[in-house]
Formats: structure tokens, sequence, C-alpha cells
């Protein structure tokens, strides 16, 4: 078995004394913070060559981390060690009879897979096995070539929903061997916004943005502490190379991103120069949302851009930009498009929540949130032969690990490979 030192957590109680001796007297870098709602903590990551410590500070009374400050006050809280297939690791320490606190990897942060051992097993330490989606923290940048197109897969960050609405009629015992879910049932989703440059600089859906309050957030376990911003500064771009934002469908994890407050609280584009596209049916149902619909659409994030006049509505399936075209899906909502995207004889498809994330292969693996799901399988049965067909690059909107891949049939059995 080979493993990395991935970070080694220490359980502060006092902050200011914290970063007083690691960034100040020891003069080590701090990193933006992130918050883990689930385990009621923020962590500020100290990077220390290829690992990192991990300053974790409780934020709720009832958090793991405050009931081990109170046991035994601040100190080394555990080591994480980084291995490639976590199964296979468990699988390994089982048979050789070590003490597990978790036989199953569940979700951790930034979309990794975790599981502890313990500490009895481990000479008192607390030792945490994790296998990271994402290669590092920083790679959340992907850039792909499609003829003379360039793709660049940006993130917002990641969000939690409940791993049944994700996965509709299929069972729990089915989902949660590819998606495992946390303590309150929900799985780990990420928000992929893509840049498409050519002729124009586009960017289709933008995430969640930053408009929502701490009640949400915890709700659906958001974690932004890397989002769109960082993620396009690090793809070269500014919110001002922006001229489309074109909209698969105005939920909010998609269209979140569309709009800001301004320092005096006033709603506006978030890219000033850029015309929305937004299909003219998908906008009306937006506008006037109904009991079963309404959690998902949130007026704030659409409503300014008709204000601004920077809105531009679309009827039909049509070219948006040379190489890019939109298609109506229907099933999720009932004008849910995906993107395609073609230069150079090479085809991708950005299909947004028609396949949200890899796991989402099998046909009947339609989200409980489709409003139509006879029309998701319709349109998810086609795609998926065309996109066998034509080998095409697809873009997986929310899946927390792959930003894209291919799809291959061998022997009448689907599979994805990852790009
Ligand atoms: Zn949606
Ligand atoms: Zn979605």
């Amino acid at each position: 078995m080979k493993a990395i030192l991935d970070h080694v957590g220490i359980a502060v109680g006092d902050l200011p004394a914290a970063l007083a001796f690691y960034r100040d007297a020891l003069g080590l870098e701090i990193e933006a913070s992130e918050e883990v709602a689930s385990q009621r903590v923020r962590a500020h990551f100290v990077p220390v060559g290829q690992s990192s410590l991990e300053l974790l500070e409780a934020t709720a009374p009832d958090s793991p981390i405050a009931r081990y400050l109170d046991q035994r006050g601040p100190g080394l809280h555990h080591i994480t060690l980084r291995v490639d297939d976590i199964r296979a690791t468990l699988a390994h320490l089982t048979l050789r009879g070590i003490r597990l606190i978790d036989a199953e990897p569940r979700a951790g942060a930034e979309g990794a897979l975790v599981a502890f051992i313990h500490p009895s097993s481990a000479q008192g330490v607390l030792v945490e096995i994790k296998q990271s989606r994402v290669a590092s923290r920083k790679s959340s940048v992907t850039r792909y070539t499609v003829g003379n197109l360039e793709l660049i897969s940006l993130c917002d960050g990641f969000f939690h929903l409940d791993g049944g609405a994700m996965f509709g009629t299929v069972p729990k015992t089915l989902w949660e061997k590819r998606t495992p879910a946390d303590a309150r049932n929900r799985i780990t989703l990420a928000m992929r916004p893509l840049v498409v440059r050519g002729a124009r600089t586009m960017i289709i859906d933008a995430g969640l943005g930053d408009k929502e309050n701490e009640k949400f957030n915890e709700i659906y376990g958001v974690e932004r502490a890397r989002n769109l911003d960082h993620t396009l500064a690090e793809a070269g771009l500014s919110p001002d190379d922006i001229e489309i934002v074109l909209a698969t469908h105005l939920h909010f994890d998609h269209a979140g991103g569309f709009t800001m407050r301004d320092a005096s609280g006033r709603l506006r584009p978030r890219f000033p120069r850029a015309q929305y596209i937004v299909r003219r049916g998908e906008w009306e149902d937006a506008t006037h949302p109904h009991e079963r619909n309404r959690a998902s659409y949130f007026l704030d994030n659409y409503v300014p851009l008709a204000d601004a006049g920077v809105l531009q509505l679309v009827d039909d399936d049509q070219t948006i930009m040379p190489g890019v075209s939109v298609r109506r899906t229907g099933g999720h909502t009932m004008h849910h498009q995906m993107a395609v995207i073609e230069s150079g004889g090479r085809t991708a498809a950005f299909v947004a929540d028609l396949m949200p994330t890899t796991a989402h292969l099998g046909e009947a693996w339609i989200m409980g949130y489709d409003l139509y799901p006879m029309d998701s399988l319709a349109a998810k049965k086609a795609f998926l032969k065309e996109a066998v067909e034509r080998e095409m690059l697809v873009f997986f909107e929310h899946d927390p690990v792959v930003a894209a891949g291919r799809i291959a049939e061998q022997n009448g059995k689907r599979t994805i490979r990852p790009h």
C-alpha cells in the first residue's frame, strides 16, 4: 500500500493564538479557510510542502472538534493519509483485524472520500484515510480542445443534495455504491460551469454565486472556499472577458452566479459586458414558479438581467455562436436545454441536469427532481446513443470527480472514460 501524508489536523480553541504561532512566529502562509458544514468545523489550511496543517476550529458547541477540545484541550487531532483506492485500503485493513470507525468510505470536503481508523489500532492516533476525487485542491480548472474551440471547465465549489432525490427510483443499496452519502443522506455535487473560447468568449451556467445566507449554505452543505472567481482567475479570465452567458436552465445551482450584489446591496449582472441567453419557456417557468419547483427558482438570480437590459430569450434550438448550439432536452424542466459544441469534426456536449454526474449513466438513473421523468428518459436514451456514435466529449456539470469523459459501449454495456 502506498500512502502520502495529506495533512495533519490540529484542534484549535483560540484561533488568534494559533495564527500568532503558525503564521506570525513560524512565518507560514495561511490559505483561505473552508467551512465543512456537516462537521460544524472551519478548517484553516497551512501549506507545508506537499502536505498541509489544518487548523480546525469548531463552529458549533456540538461539533466533534468542540467535544475534543472539552475533553482534551487543543492539540493534534488526526493525521490524514492519501491513498489511490480507499475501498481496497479498507478491505486490506479489515483483513488484518484493524479496528475501523468507518467500514465504508463517506463523503469528505471537496468531493473526497474519507474513512477513519480507530486510535486503538493506531498507537493512539486518529488516522484518516482519504481518496481525493480532485487530484489536488488547485486542480479544478481543466482545458480541452475541440477543433478550433478552447473549452475550460471551471468550478464554483460543491454542495450537497439528498441522495435519494438525486437518483429517483433507484434504491439506495445501488446508488450508494457509486456515491456515498453523508450522515444526513446527502451526496456531494460539484458545480462546473464551462467556458468556450472561439469567435466570442462564452460561459455556460455560472454555479451558485454568493448571494445565499448562512441557513441556505448549511442546508445544502455549500463549500465555496474555492469558487468561480478563483477558477476564472486561474484560467486567466476576469468577469469582464465574458461576452455571452448561456443558461441551460435557471435553477439556483446553475443561475445563482448570473447576478451579484454590489457594495450598496443592489443586484446587478455578474458579468458586466455579457449578453445572457435563456430559453423563453424556461424564463416563463422560472418567473412563474409553482409549488413543485419554487425551491429551485430564485428571482434574484435572473430578474435583474431583464431589468439591466442584458437578457436575450431564444425560442428554438439554434446556434448561439459559431460552433455552439443549444438543444432542448426537456425532462428536468420543460425547457431544460443542453449545449452542443462542434468544431473540426469533433463534438462535445454540456448536458447539465440531463446527466448530472457519471453515476447517472444508466438510462433509468433519473433524478427525482425531474418534473417530466419520461421526457428525461427519452432525451437521455437518444443522447447516449449519439454520444457513443459520435465519440462526444461529455461534460458532467455536477460530478464531484470527473469534469468530462467519453462514453464507450462494449457488448451492450456502457462505461465512461474520464478525460
Ligand atoms: Zn436543475
Ligand atoms: Zn443542477
